[in-house]
């Protein structure tokens, strides 16, 4: 049989062992809280470099084909009007043979820059291929982006570049320009109508901009 004094001792212990449970089980709670936190913005990171193109710092060209697919779904759903740019740097080539490959890069990422500062929101650019870039403009009639690209080829023939040290160079942009025939086609039905009116644009003379005409 134990005394109260006993009976008494073990309760305190236990008590006391309970609180120190407790603060532990706090403490633990913290630190997952922050862990939480840290994965999330580890997380963030990764989907954001694996969005992004790491040459021009564009969405590449996983993003805006993404980008494109959810406008044209979209576009079909509530009947709104959506178009598209794919624009191509001119004789890019011989930048590169004339410069070298690092000035090439560097002319590419300036093109990149310059352009995505002329695009608007809801707008969105995106790195296609090498000196290919994607436009996709929601709620946007075929006049919106004649008009964009028709901007966009003066800005940049208005440009000097700067291809390598101390050395500025001009650089043209042709352009194909497309509106979604709702839910007659695909995403990439309308993205090759593009690229074939890009192809017209430098069949046309290049640093200029072409329209689909069907
Ligand atoms: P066109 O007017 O017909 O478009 O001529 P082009 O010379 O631009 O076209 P072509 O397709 O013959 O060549 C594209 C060039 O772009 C070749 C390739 O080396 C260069 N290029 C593609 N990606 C990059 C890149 O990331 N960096 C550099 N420096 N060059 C690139
Ligand atoms: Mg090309
Ligand atoms: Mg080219």
């Amino acid at each position: 049989m134990l005394d109260n004094d006993t009976l008494n001792r073990e309760y305190n212990q236990l008590v006391k062992d309970f609180r120190a449970l407790e603060d532990e089980v706090r403490r633990i709670r913290r630190t997952l809280e922050i862990k939480e936190i840290e994965l999330k913005a580890v997380l963030a990171q990764s989907h954001e470099i694996s969005n992004t193109d790491a040459l021009t710092f564009l969405p590449n060209r996983r993003k805006i084909i993404v980008d494109l697919q959810e406008e044209v779904i979209r576009a079909a759903r509530y009947n709104t009007p959506l178009s598209i740019s794919m624009v191509d740097i001119d004789h890019f080539k011989q930048v590169n043979d004339t410069y070298g490959h690092a000035a090439g890069d560097e002319a590419l990422r300036t093109i990149a820059a310059r352009l995505r500062e002329q695009i608007r929101h809801p707008d969105t650019i995106g790195r296609y291929g090498g000196e290919e870039f994607l436009i996709v403009l929601p709620n946007s009639e075929l006049n919106a982006a004649q008009e964009q690209a028709s901007r966009l080829c003066n800005h940049i023939r208005n440009l000097q570049v700067e291809a390598a040290k101390q050395k500025l160079i001009s650089m043209t942009v042709s352009i194909g320009v497309a509106q979604y025939k709702n839910g007659q086609e695909d995403w990439e039905q309308f993205l090759h109508r593009a690229d074939i009116a890009m192809y017209a644009a430098k069949n046309g003379g290049r640093n200029g901009w072409k329209a689909t005409e069907e």
